[in-house]
């Protein structure tokens, strides 16, 4: 395998960066996930515009131009030999000596990682349905920035896997459902209305969440922009959760409740069966 980092490509073996990165001792970085399906990169201008903002909010730099880095994600995605799985990158604020406030004149340093996933498992797994936990929202206010300061994610996804569950939901102390620890929260309700949180503040706006919209329009469905609650969902006629990797998944069960029947609902699989004639496909 082979990583881009710092201008090099280099073997995935050799990849380093510095120990007094920010991102290693502050969390001080930024990260993007891409699908990558059938040789295309899936919403990679939407990534871009996501990385845009959270860069912006943190006042770190472009490592490189955003015409350049489309490039290095492709090159990284063809030395990889990846046609399904995913591309990864990471900007943090660089080197520097430790100390809490912005270094002056560090240049970003930007990793890129890609690899292979098995799409015929993708698709086991949305045949069956996943469950999700639910755990009381931990974090910190700004998750709206898609940063690498990941562990109240780590340990709430470490605590659905010790539940036999593959998601984690954090959930507000009043029962509302924000997102999961790597992906939003959608219910459909018995009218058959997909309902998902506004995405302002408290969760990140997912670029599969976005996509979904417009698959939504196109199959004719209805959105409801507004918080739902977790007995809510328990009762819904359908849930799932949607990220880059997962695309909308299936949820069968929460807290160990069936959800419904106990099996994927069919508007979940029409949303992900349409989904990938609807994003952009940049070429690998
Ligand atoms: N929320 C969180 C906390 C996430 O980590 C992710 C996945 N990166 C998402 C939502 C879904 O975002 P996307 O659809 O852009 O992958």
């Amino acid at each position: 395998r082979i990583a881009y980092v710092n201008g090099r490509y280099v073997a995935h073996a050799d990849a380093f960066v510095h120990i007094e990165d920010r991102g290693y001792q502050f969390a001080d970085g930024v990260y993007e996930v891409c699908e990558v399906a059938r040789g295309f990169i899936v919403d990679m201008p939407r990534h871009l515009g996501r990385l845009n903002r959270s860069l912006t909010e943190l006042s770190i730099d472009w490592p490189v131009t955003r015409g350049v880095l489309p490039i290095i994600m492709r090159e990284v995605v063809r030395r990889n030999h990846v046609t399904d799985g995913l591309v990864y990158l990471q900007v943090t604020r660089g080197v520097a000596s430790r100390d809490f406030v912005f270094p002056a004149g560090t240049k970003p340093s930007l990793v890129v990682t890609a690899r292979k996933a098995d799409p015929a498992a993708a698709e086991k797994r949305a045949e069956s349905g996943i469950k999700v936990i639910t755990v009381l929202e931990n974090r910190w206010d700004r998750v709206d920035i898609k940063s690498v300061g990941l562990l109240p994610n780590v340990l709430a996804k470490q605590k659905a896997k010790e539940a036999g569950a593959q998601e984690a939901w954090f959930v507000d102390a009043d029962g509302t459902v924000k997102e999961g620890g790597s992906s939003n929260a959608w219910i459909i309700t018995r009218d058959g209305v997909l309902v998902t949180r506004p995405a302002e503040h408290g969760i990140l706006r997912g670029i599969t969440r976005t996509t979904l919209f417009e698959v939504a329009a196109k199959l004719g469905l209805k959105i409801e922009e507004r918080g739902f609650s977790v007995a809510e969902a328990k009762a819904a006629r359908e849930v799932f959760i949607s990220s880059a990797t997962t695309i909308a998944m299936p949820i069968v069960a929460i807290d160990g409740a069936p959800v419904a029947n106990g099996h994927p609902g069919s508007i979940t699989l029409s949303l992900r069966h349409a989904f990938f004639d609807v994003a952009e496909k940049s070429p690998a």
